[in-house]
């Protein structure tokens, strides 16, 4: 009996060769030098922030280049499955635009190199397997979970790197007939790869990351189908998949590098050409003094619906992540503020090669700058937009006369040096509620009095104000008003005057225009006090001060 019969015994109904396959998911048509990348989630959980960084990294590449970004749904772990988490991939890869151009969902496949989901491609793992068992490349493997943990023991005892390799690799010596018939006698059975490395030799590694990297050969008769649902483990659906998808460029995670010798091996043992490799960084974050991974577990911002819901713009995430992928991509951004992030070139070499540090007070920083640079009318609209869906009372202050709200986001918007104080739309509500009779009125807040306190000067600050100096023409008039004011209460009026002789005044103009504020607002901080007060209107300032006692 040979390899051939036991490859028909595993898989009698596979008719279709890998040359079939080969036909059936020729080379890519696409212009020279364009990428093929992919985002490969496994169904496992929530949507990763590392998994998302990879995922802007795929699609840079793959845009810039004229390429193909698809997504793989990798289910091959049916205990680990969660219902939904791919399609909460798809659903935020589309909320940030980035659509892939080739997936599956909800029944309907887009693209011509599906299935994109692996537990539809079982029969075309199934003869990928059976051709290597063909060439003597795989086996099936009856050792039980029992006889795997002994045998790891002793080589633990033994002091021998573990795993199934050389003499341990018991099954891969069975002759066909040995194991046609324990199959026959209905024993358990997966799947090996036979590998053909030698540990003690090194081969040289291309990441476009790490650059070139010396790993050990691997020489693991790896795991590629498991028993019970037939499905191929990892490693082999990456090798079938990535063949077949044409994909150019494997962008993944570190904790996949280790990984890359039976990779490599599995592509040879084919006769196919590996894709390149970008191995990313993990994302780590600052803790005191320490760098540390960004944890599922502690940080709520791993996952992507932090973000989403504290109501980031989605344009400030990328573009806080694109600040890891690439250490240029700033510098880069600063000079052509009007360009796209796909327009960046990318290059993998600039990617930090020790963990990437995501710094929350940064995506901040880039947040502030992008609402800073909209206009009234598209805050308006992506912060309706948020808080339909993320919170009721501001959904609420804002329907409730939209003109007014947009004039609110209007202070020190669409002009040079805009305002920038809102990082999410989730700020909004904190930044603006003063500006509403009724929260303001009902609210139980603490005036933030700065270096004048007593209740009489205050009063008698804002009785003046209201009695003589009121004036909403134009800003001018309004703060010339203002410093009148001041010469005639005894405050300086002229910032140089007063620092030079500070004792002879009460107090200056700053003092006196943080009374009137904070009489306003109660707050000590807020945008342009005369557009405030414009846009408040001088009744309302009036019955505010007035309530100041
Ligand atoms: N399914 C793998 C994971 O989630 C994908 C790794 C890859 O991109 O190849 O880690």
């Amino acid at each position: 009996m040979t390899n051939k019969d036991l490859a028909n015994v595993i898989f009698p109904n596979i008719t279709k060769t890998i040359e079939d396959y080969e036909k059936e998911y020729p080379k890519r048509n696409l212009s020279d030098g364009a990428c093929v990348t992919r985002i490969a989630p496994s169904p496992t959980g929530f949507m990763h922030i590392g998994n998302f960084m990879q995922a802007v990294t795929n699609y840079v590449i793959a845009k810039q280049s004229n390429g193909i970004f698809y997504l793989r749904n990798e289910d091959t772990d049916k205990a680990r499955e969660i219902e939904g988490a791919v399609e909460l991939i798809i659903k935020t890869l589309k909320q940030y635009d980035m659509c892939p151009d080739e997936y599956e969902a909800d029944g309907k496949v887009f693209g011509n190199y599906g299935p994109y989901i692996q537990s539809e491609r079982k029969e075309i793992y199934h003869a990928f397997i059976k051709h290597l068992i063909e060439i003597d490349r795989a086996y099936p493997c009856f050792c039980t979970t029992e006889e795997l943990s002994e045998m790891r023991e002793n080589q633990e005892t033994m002091k021998t790197r573990t795993g199934y390799h050389g003499r341990f690799a018991r099954c891969s010596r069975l002759t066909p007939e040995e194991a046609i018939e324990k199959i026959n006698n209905g024993e358990k059975y997966i799947i090996r790869f036979r590998s053909n490395g030698n540990f003690d030799n090194k081969f040289e590694f291309n990441d476009l990351r790490q650059g070139k990297l010396f790993l050990n050969e691997n020489d693991i008769d790896e795991v590629i189908m498991k028993a019970d649902s037939m499905l191929p483990t990892y490693h082999f659906a990456h090798v079938v998949d990535d063949h077949l998808m044409r994909t150019t460029h494997v962008v993944r995670g570190e904790e996949w590098l280790p990984s890359v010798p039976k990779h490599i091996q599995m592509f040879e043992a084919f006769g196919f050409e590996a894709p390149k490799y970008i191995h990313t960084p993990l994302i780590m974050k600052k803790e005191g003094e320490s760098l540390r991974k960004i944890s599922k577990r502690k940080d709520p911002e791993a996952s992507m619906s932090y973000y989403d819901e504290l109501g980031y713009p989605t344009l400030a995430v990328i573009e806080s992540l694109m600040t890891i992928i690439n250490s240029n991509y700033e510098e880069w951004h600063t000079a052509n503020p009007d360009k796209k992030f796909t327009d960046f070139e990318f290059s993998a070499d600039k990617m930090s090669t020790s963990g990437a540090l995501y710094d929350l007070m940064k995506l901040d920083d880039i947040s502030k700058n992008i609402i800073s640079k909209m206009t009234k009318d598209e805050v308006y609209e992506e912060s309706l937009k948020w808080a339909s869906i993320h919170n009721d009372s501001l959904k609420e202050l804002i329907e409730k006369d939209v003109t007014y709200y947009k004039n609110i986001l209007n202070i020190e918007r669409e002009q040079e040096k805009p305002r920038k104080d809102i990082a999410k739309y989730s700020d909004i509500e904190n930044l603006i509620w003063y500006m509403y009779d009724d929260i303001f009125y009902n609210k139980d807040k603490e005036y933030e009095w700065k270096n004048i306190t007593d209740k009489q000067e205050i009063k008698n600050i804002l009785d003046t104000y209201l009695n003589k100096y009121i004036n909403l023409e134009d800003k001018e008039t309004w703060f010339n008003n203002i410093k009148l004011m001041c010469d005639e209460l005894g405050y300086a009026s002229n910032m140089k005057e007063y620092k030079k002789n500070p004792e002879l005044f009460k107090g200056n103009v700053a003092d006196v225009s943080t009374v009137l504020r904070v009489a306003l607002t109660s707050k000590s901080m807020t945008p342009d006090l005369f557009e405030i007060m414009n846009l408040m209107g001088i009744d309302r300032t009036k019955e505010r001060y007035s309530k100041i006692s």
